[in-house]
């Protein structure tokens, strides 16, 4: 049974029991490194700030970033290893984009080795510059993948986190991201943390989603405190998947004319944030934006100064949707807020789904004749394949043959490990610049991919399976791996022969 527990024990315990054993209200702050030495001016400026947050009462744990926005900064570990030795809780992030499986691996037991407990587990933003020229992405595993692998971990045993981006304009992308966030829990996720936005209905909608399908994580809050320059930045779309929108935007630049720039006002609108976290039933806030040690103690002494009930008139100032945004619930105007009741335009678009493209119903029908097992098709294909498995020159028209259609149709790029029955016919390898296999990421940006004007692929799955009533078991089945050592092999002859993933996923539903 969950006990509150006194504000000045809080600090003695860690971070996982403090979520687990306690119902208080927790405080992180988030810490970005600096790019260059921590010895150098900005790395040590990050460093004391670090140190006098860990002195302070009030803040439960600090997260440390990994390259955020896709650019090279001081590792996490340099600034996490200072403070794990004075005593503080710290969530490192680790992300995919710059490391593969093994180079994960061995990442966590370092972790482990140097007594970091709280890994926040992320896919990450795209590579954004590097020396010389753009750095190369990795994405060899997801942030699901990632998951999965540490909760398997012998030696480690990490209160793993997640992210979950609920700050999404269409149907298309915010209910991937639930359906996304509920099978990061099932592979480990022990905390989650939402992505910067400034739309209370959302938050609200966020925790009634959670406790609907009664995925029972705590939850917090993420309060990015914003500037004039911040609110330009994200409103123009450059930190994947933050939004600002038009009016919060014209709220910020009003600040322009005040003495201090709007910081006041800024560090208030955040002390309303928290405040309205905790009154919607958030189990802490997640505080980040570029602030100095004052700031953080004039947010909480603003946040102290309000009455129990303020909250709800902050929910309603503090409720910026996109315009005609997707909400999962309808509203309760006596709030402002999300009411309990199921969306009725989403029940009656599910009743009555557009139907999909004539090209994905003909791969569906041909993937269930030929390539599900028990089909004849099936039969026929595996004794195909067993029959020239020793013959090369066979072996090698055939791949040639299966390339000249799937070049043709998917622009396929002979990964050997195929998903395009897992994403609804679209290939991750060719269509998604980070190669997710296990649902969206969290930067997409109207439906289009943060890189380039692509539709995102598992927007598009979307809408196909929704068209068969399917897209809710979109990610059901067991989390994708690549086999990297399946390249220029042949996919169709993998698949018959059960040596690529889906061998996985027959065997679990048997
Ligand atoms: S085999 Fe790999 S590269 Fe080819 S279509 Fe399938 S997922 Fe894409």
């Amino acid at each position: 049974m969950p006990v509150e527990v006194v504000a000045g024990r809080l600090k003695e315990l860690t971070f996982r029991q403090l979520l687990e054993k306690t119902s208080s209200f927790v405080t992180v702050a988030e810490l970005v490194t600096s790019r260059g030495l921590i010895t150098e001016r900005n790395g040590r400026r990050v460093l004391q700030l670090a140190r006098s947050l860990s002195e302070h009462p009030r803040f439960h744990a600090l997260s440390i970033t990994d390259n955020p926005g896709g650019h090279a900064m001081l590792s996490a570990d340099t600034l996490g290893t200072d403070l794990i030795s004075r005593g503080q809780q710290v969530i490192i992030h680790l992300s995919c984009k710059d490391w593969n499986r093994n180079a994960l691996e061995s990442r966590a037991w370092k972790l482990a080795s140097e007594g970091f407990q709280n890994v926040l587990a992320l896919s990450g933003d795209y590579p954004a510059g590097g020396y010389a020229g753009q750095a190369a992405p990795v994405f060899d595993i997801d942030s699901v993948g990632l998951l999965k692998m540490f909760s398997e971990m012998g030696g480690t045993s990490f209160f793993l986190g997640a992210v979950v981006n609920n700050h999404k304009r269409h149907e298309r992308e915010v209910m991937p991201q639930y359906f996304k966030l509920a099978k990061k829990i099932e592979c480990g996720a022990r905390f989650i943390i939402n992505q910067i936005g400034y739309n209370s209905r959302k938050d609200d909608e966020l925790l009634r989603y959670v406790t609907l399908k009664g995925l029972n994580v705590p939850v917090l809050a993420n309060v990015y405190v914003l500037s004039v320059e911040a609110a330009r930045f994200f409103h123009a779309g450059r930190i994947p998947g933050c939004v600002v929108t038009d009016e919060l935007l014209a709220l910020a630049e009003a600040q322009t004319s005040s003495p201090d720039r709007g910081k006041s006002f800024f560090l208030e609108f955040a002390a309303k944030q928290c405040a309205i976290a905790k009154g919607l039933g958030f189990r802490g806030v997640y505080l980040g934006g570029r602030l100095r040690f004052e700031d953080y103690e004039r947010i909480l002494e603003i946040w102290d100064s309000f009455g129990r009930d303020d909250w709800k008139i902050f929910a309603r100032e503090i409720s910026f949707g996109q315009p005609g945004e997707f909400y999962h619930f309808e509203p309760d105007s006596a709030t402002g807020l999300s009411s309990s009741e199921i969306s009725r335009d989403y029940l009656r678009s599910k009743a009555s789904p557009p139907r999909a493209s004539l090209a994905y119903e003909i791969n569906r029908a041909i993937h269930e004749k030929i390539f599900e097992e028990g089909k004849l098709g099936f039969r026929v294909g595996k004794s195909l394949y067993e029959s020239i498995d020793w013959r090369p020159r066979l072996k090698e028209a055939l791949h040639k043959a299966e390339q000249a259609c799937k070049i043709v149709g998917f622009d396929c790029r002979d990964c050997g490990d195929c998903s395009l029955p897992d994403i609804a016919f679209l290939c991750p390898e060719s269509q998604c610049a980070k190669n997710q296999r296990n649902g969206p990421c969290g930067g997409t940006r109207d439906g289009l991919c943060e890189v380039g004007e692509k539709e995102c692929i598992w927007a598009r799955a979307y809408d196909r399976l929704k068209a068969h009533g399917e897209e809710e078991k979109m990610l059901e089945g067991p989390v994708v791996y690549r086999n990297g050592a399946l390249r220029g092999t042949s996919a169709w002859a993998n698949t018959f022969l059960g040596r690529d993933h889906h061998q996985r996923k027959t065997q679990e539903e048997k």
